[in-house]
């Protein structure tokens, strides 16, 4: 069962302001996403590569998959053929597995790097030096690589109530996201995107400069912790 009702809502809200909804279907069963597709939903969001694997050729071949968990450079290969949009790229030799497979099926396969903003130490991601030095080795090899596209930045915030804090680890990102834009992306418009926000502070993340929001428990309802 999904909320269609907060569907609707968030919908409503974001397309207002020409952000992207990514509807985080992880752990939830076919017929929901099936649910939320009917209602219009193409963007959806999986964590792991068997799972969207699986659910993948039982739902409609238009819809838009991201992969938004941390994806492991042995993994590629499986979602290469499909995926619409890998979020959370946290290294160079990833970088080089996923232009690889992509060019194995004549894809472009636009990613996000992941930036760390949260305080915890177990969240994946790049700081802002290692988030240049990557770019740099871009930079410096591209021609190398034409079957990715680097589309922006991805990241999650602190699990906290503290809404000042998740504030100022959205407004870092996307200050990031600006200056990396600025140095390396100016004449590429395809550098456009910062996939923040989910549940529970989407809203925050929107004024801070959100273009792509990552919602699960609000549309699917909450999932069984594993
Ligand atoms: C699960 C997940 C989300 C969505 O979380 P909700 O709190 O259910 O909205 C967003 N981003 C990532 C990377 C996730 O793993």
């Amino acid at each position: 069962m999904v909320n269609e009702a907060a569907w609707k809502e968030i919908t409503a809200d974001l397309k207002e302001k020409n952000i992207t909804l990514v509807a985080v279907s992880k752990t939830k069963p076919v017929s929901d996403i099936q649910e939320l597709y009917d209602l219009g939903q193409r963007d959806f969001g999986e964590n792991y590569v068997q799972e969207l694997v699986d659910k993948q050729p039982q739902l409609p071949a238009d819809v838009r998959w991201h992969y938004i968990g941390h994806l492991q450079s042995n993994k590629v290969k499986y979602i290469a053929p499909f995926v619409h949009l890998i979020h959370a790229v946290d290294s160079f030799k990833l970088l080089l597995e996923i232009n690889k497979q992509a060019a194995k099926h004549n894809r472009i396969v636009d990613v996000l790097l992941q930036m760390h903003i949260a305080e915890e130490e177990t969240k994946f991601g790049l700081d802002e030096k290692e988030l240049i030095e990557l770019l740099e080795y871009y930079r410096a090899q591209k021609e190398q690589l034409p079957n990715i596209r680097v589309c922006g930045l991805m990241g999650m915030a602190t699990n906290t109530e503290d809404e000042a804090a998740v504030r100022s680890e959205y407004k870092r990102l996307h200050n990031t996201f600006l200056h990396l834009k600025q140095v390396y992306f100016l004449t590429q418009p395809q550098f456009n995107t910062c996939s923040i926000g989910m549940s529970s502070d989407y809203k925050i993340a929107i004024e801070e400069g959100s273009t792509m929001a990552r919602i699960g428990s609000l549309l699917f309802g909450a999932r069984q912790s594993n």
